[in-house]
């Protein structure tokens, strides 16, 4: 899509797209595109998010860690690539730019280290325990950035319309609550963030 002069209609492309090379820019409109999968998550996916929905409650870092690895593992397995390596941490860190909910870091060629996923379980105030329909949410964002390398083989994993959508598609086919929310939550807030930041906060 060529640039379209100064004044853009709001919720077109981000000011930052056409800083983008041409070929990140294929790759933006290429994850722009997609709006979910070919696969679809089955009942052993939403079985396990169940799961992870109650042991987060229980506070413990550990066993939420397990549960978080077994829905990993099964939308994996569903989506038909290795599963990447998790990490479930306590209290959010947090800087001048808010709390951070979780981060993937995509396989580094130069390192002997696979793709893998960072969540914290714990809000960076007041410690509460976050809540388990937004733990699940970041996980299948972080999730929605691996599948992008992994499963639709982009090169890169950008904050795109089509992102969110894939990312609502695995809460909406794996999560117990079947009714989304309109999209003023957590996804739509930080696309509007990122658009007026100029880039990807948490890769
Ligand atoms: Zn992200």
């Amino acid at each position: 899509m060529p640039p379209s002069g100064p004044r853009k209609p709001p919720d077109k492309l981000p000011a930052y797209f056409y800083r983008l090379s041409p070929r990140a820019q294929r790759c933006y409109l290429a994850s722009d595109s997609a709006t979910n999968y070919e696969f679809v998550p089955d009942k052993a996916v939403g079985k396990a998010v169940s799961e992870l929905m109650r042991v987060l409650e229980s506070g413990k870092a550990a066993a939420t860690e397990q549960a978080a690895r077994k829905v990993v593992a099964e939308t994996c397995r569903v989506a038909g690539v290795v599963p990447p390596t998790i990490d479930v941490r306590e209290v959010r860190p947090k800087n001048a730019r808010g709390e951070l909910h979780g981060l993937f870091y995509p396989a580094n060629p130069r390192k002997p280290s696979g793709p893998h996923i960072v969540l914290w379980m714990r809000t960076a105030e007041r410690h509460d325990v976050v809540k388990p329909r937004t733990f699940v949410r970041t996980l299948m964002h972080e999730l929605a950035h691996y599948f992008d390398y992994s499963v639709l083989k982009l090169e890169d994993s950008f904050h795109t319309r089509g992102f969110f959508s894939r990312e609502s598609y695995l809460m909406r086919t794996t999560s117990p609550r079947r009714e989304e929310p309109r999209e003023t939550e957590g996804p739509a807030m930080l696309r509007a963030w990122l658009d007026r930041h100029g880039g990807d906060s948490d890769r």
